[in-house]
């Protein structure tokens, strides 16, 4: 587990480095899938630029850094290059999570490198938790955008949807972006009604997950139907239905929130 209490002040050679090409994770293919590199390994491999570390808090006791470095093809005999996908379900959360860190506070830095407001460079400031403009001094702290994701149920059957413009068919709950003055609530309502066209009630909240594809935190609700029958959106859904648990379409994995509240709701029914 990465804890993020206290961020490291000045790189050491025994430190953990998670380092990044573009939007690809390179990893060890020695020793544990996904794990860190000791700073100096990929010091020798890379070259990093020590000065543009981005702290990321302390992996088993050893400070942990993100380095983001040039996209290339040759990625080196050593290193295993993927995107934050290929890591997901294959390797343990916690270290899933930190490889989702390492990548939020890259991006993040990455697009932050002028004033939003006055367009002025910015620096980073506190120690890495925020990046401040050098001429109006306005911060900005890491963005997360929260979505919610909602399994609705009626009855013993669940609604899952395949979106649009996927070539491969997927089945999975709703999901969708909350905006600026609404509660989760009303989000999970909205999202519903605009992708089926039905209205859900007895909203209950299930549990949280990061999701840095780039920066979202994924919100995992249930709800029961309430009225109204299945007209799906073609903006955003191809297919929508009412599935029997004991006849269920190629769902995502539990690695993913979607999977873990299809997987609650068949224990439970
Ligand atoms: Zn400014």
């Amino acid at each position: 587990m990465l804890d993020i209490s206290v961020l490291p002040l000045r790189p050491e050679a025994d430190d953990w480095a998670f380092v990044f090409a573009g939007r690809n994770t390179l990893t060890s293919l020695r020793g544990q899938p996904g794990a860190p590199w000791r700073l100096a390994e990929a010091d020798a491999l890379w070259s990093l630029n020590r000065d543009l570390a981005v702290p990321m808090g302390y992996w088993g006791g050893k400070a942990a850094w993100a380095f983001s470095i040039p996209e290339t093809n040759d990625t080196g005999l050593e290193a295993l290059s993927g995107n934050l996908y290929s890591l997901l379900g294959r390797v343990d959360d916690s270290l899933f999570h930190a490889h989702g860190r390492a990548y939020q506070l890259l991006h993040w830095q990455d697009t932050h490198r002028y004033c939003g407001r006055c367009g002025s460079p910015t620096s980073v400031i506190e120690g890495g938790r925020a990046v401040a403009c050098s001429d109006c001094s306005m911060r900005v702290y890491p963005r997360i955008s929260p979505c919610v994701i909602v399994l609705v149920s009626k009855g013993n059957k669940l609604l899952l949807a395949a979106a649009a413009g996927y070539q491969k068919r997927f089945y999975s709950t709703l999901a969708g972006f909350m905006e600026p003055g609404e509660t989760c609530e009303q989000t999970v309502m909205r999202e519903v009604r605009e992708e089926v066209g039905i209205e859900v009630s007895n909203i209950r909240y299930f549990t949280s997950q990061p999701w840095p594809f780039p920066s979202q935190v994924m919100l995992g609700f249930f709800a029961e139907w309430q009225s109204g029958e299945i007209v799906p959106n073609p903006d955003e859904i191809e297919e929508a239905d009412w599935f029997d648990p004991g006849a269920l379409p190629p769902t995502p994995p539990n690695a993913s929130i979607s999977g873990q509240l299809i997987s609650h709701f068949l224990q439970a029914h």
